[in-house]
Formats: structure tokens, C-alpha cells, sequence
């Protein structure tokens, strides 16, 4: 592992492990939607702070726990309406357009990768997205939209219009079972890659913190761009603790 105190040698250790490359995935957490004004995840004052969890049990059984997780999600919605990309997914869709990036592997539930302009199949999510739902018996994809006046006037949790079944946000909650076909896609991905560049994730939520060490093991470089140490800094190649905007600037021109 090679920590590099000073940034800009470090960003030249990265621009020539991406100039090598042939297959770049990139992997984000929710440190990649800071700099977009998203809080993450465990930093203090971030969303769990001040939120506990909703289980998925807990969303199928009871009406008040669906009620919250609404509330929740019109709350979420809100905030991603008032917020933009960053520069650094913008660097990200750039190096997807070219060709020198095969995927972006995300934990994010943002959408925000999307809107910066990395086509959505070059996008695996492996804990959803929050800005649709579906309904948990048929599939139907349901615009958080469309249900909200229903909600907003009445307090019922949405059901399907198809099928009367539950309707919820499109993310995997607590307790929820991982996704098959992003799991499946996310280990190809990994798999193919030849440079592996994990983008703020504190990389302690597993299943998805296995597959940096799947490409790693596989032969890829693995680099690690946080603001703080991971528990697989160990395993990478390069370590670049700094902002991601700065890091990733003009990243995709070199
Ligand atoms: P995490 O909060 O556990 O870790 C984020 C890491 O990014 C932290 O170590 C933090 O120090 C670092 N970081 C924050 N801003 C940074 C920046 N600008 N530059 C460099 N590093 C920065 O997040 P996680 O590992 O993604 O796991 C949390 C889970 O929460 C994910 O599964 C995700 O689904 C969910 N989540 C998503 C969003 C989102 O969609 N934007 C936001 C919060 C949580």
C-alpha cells in the first residue's frame, strides 16, 4: 500500500495507473455526493445520526413503519430535487463516454451518476435508487410523484394500481435481500477490471465491500480515494486520502 502525503503526488500516481488502464470500475459510496450537499452515512451528523433504521420486516408488517419510511422518502425527495451532480461525477460520466471506464459499481441511492450523464446500463446499483418505488408483489414501477397527493392527503401508505400489493421506494432497506442482477453484474464488472478506483465508501457495509477485494484478488490495482482510513487500505495499491472533487479534477483528460 502507498499513502502519499502530498496530493499532487499522489494525483500523478493516479493519473498514470489511469492512463495504463484499459478497464477502469469505478466504485462510489456516499462520500461521492458530499460535495453535492448529501450528508453520508456514519460521518457525525449524517442521515443515521438522527434516523433509526426502518427493517424491511418491519415495512411489511406495519402500517406506521410504512407510514415513516413515506414521510422519509418525500423528505429524501426533496432534498435530491434541490441538489446537482459534482464535478466528480461529472469526471466519472467523462471517462465513461470515452470508453476508459467499463461501469460505475454504486452504494449510492441517489440517481446522481444518472443525471451527470453515465449511461444508466453503465450504472449497477447495488442498494437502489430513491427516485422511484415498486411494488414488492408485481414490480410495477410506481413515480414517488404520482403517489404523493394520495399520501399527502390521506396518511395511507401507497399500494400498487395494478395489483393492491406494497409499494415501496426502489432502495434495499435493512433486512432486505441484495438485488440478484446488480449482484451479478457487480461481480463481472469486478471481475474484467484492470484498475479498481473506490470513491468515498467507508467500506465496512458487506456484501458490497467485497468487491474491491474481488478485483484486487483477481489482479486489478485497486486505489482508494476517502477522506479517512478504510479497513481495506491495506489491501490497495494506491491510498489517496482527500476530497474526491479535488482528486478526481481533470482525471479524464489526461
Ligand atoms: P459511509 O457514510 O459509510 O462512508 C462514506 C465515506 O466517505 C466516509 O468514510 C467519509 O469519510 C468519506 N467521505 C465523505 N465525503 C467525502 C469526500 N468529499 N471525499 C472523500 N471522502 C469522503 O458510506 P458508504 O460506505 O457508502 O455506506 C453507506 C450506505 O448508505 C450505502 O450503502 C448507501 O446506500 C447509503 N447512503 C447513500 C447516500 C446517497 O445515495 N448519496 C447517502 C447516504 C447513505
Amino acid at each position: 500500500m502507498t499513502v502519499f502525503e502530498d496530493l499532487a503526488e499522489s494525483r500523478r500516481q493516479l493519473g498514470e495507473a489511469v492512463a495504463a488502464a484499459r478497464r477502469i470500475v469505478f466504485f462510489t459510496g456516499a462520500g461521492m455526493s458530499t460535495e453535492s450537499g448529501i450528508p453520508d452515512f456514519r460521518s457525525p451528523g449524517g442521515y443515521w445520526s438522527t434516523r433509526k433504521p426502518i427493517m424491511f420486516d418491519d415495512f411489511c408488517t406495519s402500517r406506521e413503519a410504512r407510514q415513516e419510511d413515506w414521510r422519509r422518502r418525500y423528505d429524501l425527495a426533496d432534498q435530491l430535487a434541490a441538489t446537482e451532480p459534482n464535478a466528480g461525477h461529472f469526471e466519472i460520466a467523462r471517462m465513461v463516454a470515452c470508453g476508459r471506464a467499463s461501469h460505475v459499481i454504486t452504494q449510492n441511492i441517489d440517481g446522481l451518476h444518472q443525471r451527470a450523464g453515465t449511461p444508466p446500463e453503465k450504472v449497477i446499483e447495488l442498494h437502489g435508487n430513491a427516485t422511484y418505488a415498486t411494488c414488492l408483489s408485481c414490480g410495477l414501477h410506481h413515480g414517488l410523484d404520482d403517489l404523493r397527493p394520495e399520501f399527502e392527503a390521506t396518511g395511507e401508505p401507497p399500494v400498487c394500481r395494478y395489483c393492491g400489493g406494497l409499494v415501496k421506494a426502489a432502495v434495499v432497506s435493512f433486512g432486505q435481500a441484495m438485488p440478484s442482477g446488480p449482484m451479478a453484474a457487480a461481480h463481472e464488472a469486478s471481475l474484467a477490471a484492470d484498475l479498481f478506483v473506490v470513491l468515498g465508501s467507508s467500506l465496512v457495509v458487506y456484501p458490497a465491500a467485497g468487491f474491491p477485494l474481488l478485483a484486487r484478488r483477481n489482479g486489478a490495482t485497486l486505489v482508494i480515494v476517502n477522506r479517512e482510513a478504510t479497513p481495506l487500505d491495506a489491501e490497495a495499491d494506491l491510498v489517496l486520502e482527500g476530497e474526491i472533487g479535488e482528486v478526481l479534477r481533470g482525471i479524464s483528460a489526461g
